[in-house]
């Protein structure tokens, strides 16, 4: 089970972003890669197409290694350490600040 999964809202520990919190948009297992709304922008240039009418300079999120995330604690509101319960058949995530399932 995954300790960050799309749609987690989650801390950024390291690079440019440090400190930033956003919505996880995907995860990439393999490389061990994620995707954050509003974090690691890199200016990309677009040619014009339908989705964007004028072309030129557009920022997109680009990848951050997993490592550098933390889950964001709903709860707590703190960037914590994520731990498993193991309940019955159901693994579930912990925060191991304030021990809530998330
Ligand atoms: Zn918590």
């Amino acid at each position: 089970m995954a300790r960050i999964k799309k749609g987690d809202q989650v801390y950024v520990l390291s690079g440019k972003d440090r400190g930033k919190t956003g919505k996880v948009l995907q995860v990439w297992p393999a490389p061990q890669q994620a995707l954050v709304e509003r974090v690691n922008l890199l200016k990309h240039f677009d040619r014009r197409n339908p989705k964007n009418q004028a072309g030129g300079i557009v920022e997109r999120e680009g990848p951050l290694a997993l490592s550098k995330l933390a889950l964001f604690c709903p709860k707590c509101r703190k960037p914590s350490r994520v731990g498993f319960s193991v309940s019955g058949e159901a693994k579930q995530r912990l925060c191991r600040r304030c021990k809530a399932v998330i």
